[in-house]
């Protein structure tokens, strides 16, 4: 590789000057190589970083047959300095939740021996999952565990071992990592061959917090939000608690149980609701008018339609039908005898765009068409 990493000898270097080695044309706009970098390339679960090269954007950094391109959206001369910087904010989001996931995972191979089999970190979500599973107080114990460690404020280095040495070292390490291999070493916790950019101590990463677990390939993913990713975590659900609050008109420590009696209200109402629905039912087919075939009922669930048709039939015979006015149109239940409702059904359609069917004797579904010509063709 012609490039010097900058990233690796000092995580927080955010501007720097280099020369141009190469500019080709890409997709997009450019790839550009530099006699040295602190973009980090996309690697190890960690997204690249974005930023600037002087006056053009950086939009990717990829390590390709073993160089550093930097994607940008203009060309340079070879030959040329420019001034890198890179979107630092981002990036020491990412050093915060990077360094946390080594952390966890070394206390996790450490107390269990799992290994952590995949590793996915960006602005929206950070996910690590190990091959095997945890109860739920575990996890807890494993959070506060690794919470510690940030209290602590260890320190965080890395190296290249020899040959020699690395023999004589206990490490963890992903499958797949190329060439020679980096070790990031957290003081008294874990070490790890890793490419990725670090803080410098745990204490910078301010709070780990595990947000939810799935079980998935025989092992377990965990959801986790660390540093500034936690803390906007915390705001966005403090809000929302807060207008849940206002809206319940509960007080926060109380907002829980205040929900959940909201829900065992709504219950209560909409056993209600079914049973006075039921009630408006009967009654809508007692006072049905028997010269009739059809009736127009206003309700957004099938099922009333398919309560009233089917009493309709059983009550005064033949074909009935319950009709409800939708959007487009009108929903129906028809309920006859079979050979009956056969026939009626095929009328309907040959008269109307029909959606749906059914068999022995119901009918049901949507007719696509004017609502006064359906109310006409039934005499409602
Ligand atoms: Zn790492």
């Amino acid at each position: 590789m012609k490039t010097e990493k900058l990233y690796e000898k000092d995580a927080y270097i955010s501007l720097f000057e280099a020369k141009v080695l190469s500019c080709e044309n890409a997709e997009n706009g450019y790839k550009i190589v530099l006699d040295k970098t602190a973009f980090f390339p996309e690697g190890g679960g960690q997204p690249s970083d974005i930023g600037t090269l002087s006056e053009s954007k950086v939009f990717d950094v990829q390590i390709e047959n073993g160089e550093i391109y930097h994607y940008t959206q203009k060309p340079f001369s070879v030959g040329q300095t420019v001034c890198g910087a890179i979107d630092f904010e981002r990036r020491y989001n990412f050093m915060q939740n990077h360094t946390a996931e080594h952390i966890v995972s070394g206390i996790v191979y450490k107390r269990f021996g799992f290994d952590n089999i995949g590793f996915h970190l960006n602005e929206k979500e950070v996910t690590f999952d190990f091959n095997g599973f945890f109860s739920a107080g575990q996890l807890d114990e494993i959070e506060l565990e690794a919470n510690r460690r940030v209290w602590q404020n260890l320190s965080v280095t890395s190296f290249y071992p020899t040959d020699e040495e690395l023999k004589e070292i206990q490490y963890r390490s992903k499958d797949g990592i190329e060439g020679k291999i980096r070790l990031v070493k957290i003081e008294d916790t874990d070490i790890c061959a890793c490419c990725a950019p670090h803080v410098k101590t745990t204490g910078e990463i301010g709070i780990i917090k595990f947000l939810s677990t799935e079980k998935q390939h025989g092992g377990t993913r965990i959801f986790m939000k660390c540093g500034k990713f936690a803390l906007s975590d915390y705001s966005n659900k403090s809000d929302d608690i807060k207008a849940i609050c206002a809206a319940l008109s509960a007080k926060e420590e109380g907002v829980r149980e205040a929900v959940f009696s909201l829900n065992l209200r709504l219950e209560a109402e909409k056993s209600n609701i079914k049973a006075l629905n039921s009630k408006l039912i009967s009654y809508e087919i007692k006072l049905f008018d028997k010269s009739k075939q059809a009736v127009l009922y206003e309700s957004t669930d099938i099922k009333d339609l398919q309560m009233l048709a089917d009493g309709l039939h059983k009550t005064y015979g033949g074909v009935k039908t319950a009709l409800a006015e939708r959007e487009a149109g009108c929903a129906f239940v028809m309920c006859g005898g079979e050979e009956e409702i056969k026939s009626e059904f095929e009328k309907l359609k040959s008269v109307f765009t029909v959606k749906g069917g059914g068999r022995g004797e119901i009918r049901q579904g949507s007719i696509m068409a004017d609502i006064e010509k359906i109310k006409e063709y039934f005499g409602v």
